[in-house]
């Protein structure tokens, strides 16, 4: 190929190599053993991700990066948790 000009072509290490699902991203909700729910938000800002009981409140954020991580804990958190849900 000829020289077209005085740019190279550069490997984009941000360009997806996995189908990403969106509409997961926002919402996968975990029901507790006491009939509440833990669920996965963003901040909307930095797409941190982390969960949220609507029974007892509490709140975990593994970090940036670890979505899996999100969802682990906050399956974790619903087989425990007796809190039951807000109506
Ligand atoms: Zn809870």
């Amino acid at each position: 190929m000829a020289y077209t000009g005085g740019y190279a072509i550069e490997r984009d290490d941000e360009a997806p190599t996995h189908p990403v699902r969106l509409t997961d991203q926002f919402k996968r909700a975990y029901a507790t053993v006491g009939g509440a729910e833990v669920e996965r938000y963003t901040d909307g800002r930095t797409d941190e991700p982390f969960w949220r009981c609507t029974g007892c409140g509490r709140t975990g954020a593994p970090g940036f990066g670890w979505d899996e991580k999100a969802h682990e804990q906050a399956n974790a958190h619903a087989g425990e948790c007796r809190a039951k849900g807000r109506g």
